[in-house]
């Protein structure tokens, strides 16, 4: 499949051919563990990587290699690791350029599950995270210091209604020598291709729009291959012999796929944090409708956000698909087929009226997931924000008054009708 195809063919088709053995044209699940060695010396040249085939199926697996495949054409990237998670995903970009003392650059604006796994638990690995608004590029620059070996943010930033400035961000990353990681999941590479950006890798939980219909979890490490992982001794694991591996030079030997290699021959051999073929097949199929879903969830949420925006009963609306939102003009410059299918809505009456609200819905699902064919909705402060103060849970976009929505791609007036009905018996 030539790179130049579409978006709506490459969906489809990128890394996967009919079966070999038996001609199968949809990609089947190799429900294995282990692969038959030809003989000693085809079991050697793999265990060496001199030769690229299958070894076991914690590293990799066919199915699984026709996913990140397919993931890493739609990124415009040269190759891409899938794994267990979002977070796993997370972990395993952060993995090989990190060690004990160093630290990661990130925005404020993050899905609330990022902001504990970089805020607290990253610390047992003895890595540390400084929180920047990536608005203030000032202050992103001076967060960058020695000790930095990467920079995070999200394109289109979870709960919604905000942009981050790809561009802007990493020429600042960039400049200091330090690659720039983007969370892709809620734009896709459909409304966003960070790498068009400036970006060095990115990374997605599967789990939500590429599989898009709620059924499996997955994650996925994407590698632009254009960064130059030798230009500077910051990052010895990919640069200088890499004793995890008998002291193979990563960059040296692979290129632009030291990345990518590293992350099958170390990230998952030792860390284990494997997708399996099952979830693997689902998001492949989920994939091939991705173009169609996101331009739905756009529609929709357009829609919806105007009708919430001039309601009475609704505060304020925060959707950057709104020529109301402060960050309309970015929509343009970094996702110019959307703003996404995610946003939150403040409703009159506050924290009572929000709760009465999620109980009150009849067609969206009061659920934690997002990116789902069905709408999905939540009240951020009476649960996943339950545990921080009031002013914390403004900070982060999840204040009492909000309820946020992940908008699904059913009938766009059968979903204003179930608010509009919702919205009533909440501020009667
Ligand atoms: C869900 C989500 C994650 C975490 O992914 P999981 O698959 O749940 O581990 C990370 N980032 C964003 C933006 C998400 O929406």
């Amino acid at each position: 499949m030539s790179k130049t195809h579409g978006f709506d063919t490459l969906q489809i088709h990128a890394g996967a051919t009919p079966d070999p053995t038996t001609g199968a044209r949809n990609t089947p699940i190799y429900q294995t563990t282990g692969y038959v060695f030809r003989d000693a010396d085809h079991a050697a040249a793999l265990f060496n990587l001199q030769e690229v085939g299958y070894i076991y199926s914690r590293l990799t697996n066919p199915t699984i290699a026709v996913l990140q495949e397919r993931i890493a054409t739609l990124e415009g990237g040269v190759g891409a690791v899938c794994c267990s998670s979002g977070h796993a995903a997370q972990i395993m970009a952060l993995f090989p350029l990190m060690s004990p003392g160093m630290n990661v650059v990130a925005s404020t604006r993050l899905y609330g599950g990022t902001v504990t796994q970089f805020g607290q638990t990253i610390k047992r690995f003895g890595w540390s995270v400084k929180f920047v608004d990536f608005d203030d590029t000032d202050a992103v620059k001076a967060a960058i210091d020695d000790n930095t070996r990467a920079v995070f943010c999200e394109s289109i930033a979870n709960p919604g209604g905000y942009i981050t400035d790809l561009d802007a961000i990493s020429a600042i990353s960039n400049a200091a020598g330090v690659p720039l990681i983007v969370d892709n999941t809620s734009a896709t590479p459909y409304l966003c291709r960070p790498f068009e950006h400036g970006a060095a890798l990115v990374v997605h939980s599967t789990t939500k729009y590429l599989t898009g219909n709620g059924t499996v979890m997955g994650g996925c490490v994407v590698d632009s291959g254009n960064f130059d992982w030798s230009a500077s001794d910051k990052f010895p694991s990919l640069s200088a012999p890499e004793p995890a591996y008998h002291g193979l030079t990563f960059h040296e030997t692979f290129g632009p796929m030291a990345f990518t290699f590293h992350g099958i021959a170390i990230g998952l051999r030792d860390l284990g944090m494997t997708m399996n073929p099952q979830a693997a097949h689902y998001t492949l199929c989920g994939i091939e409708t991705l173009s169609l879903r996101m331009q739905r969830h756009v529609e929709n949420a357009v829609k919806v956000a105007k009708w919430l925006e001039a309601d009475p009963r609704v505060e304020y609306v925060t959707y950057a698909g709104l020529e109301s939102s402060p960050y309309f003009d970015r929509v343009e410059k970094i996702c110019p087929r959307g703003a996404g299918g995610l946003f939150t809505f403040a409703v009159k009456g506050g924290y009572d009226a929000c709760v009465k609200m999620i109980d009150s819905v009849e067609i969206f699902s009061h659920v934690a997931n997002l990116g789902d064919t069905r709408s999905l909705i939540i009240h951020s402060a009476s649960t996943t924000h339950r545990q921080l103060t009031e002013d914390q849970q403004r900070a982060s976009g999840a204040a009492p008054e909000v309820v946020r929505v992940s908008i699904g791609i059913e009938s766009a007036e059968d979903l204003i009708a179930d608010l509009d009905q919702a919205l009533t018996k909440a501020t009667a």
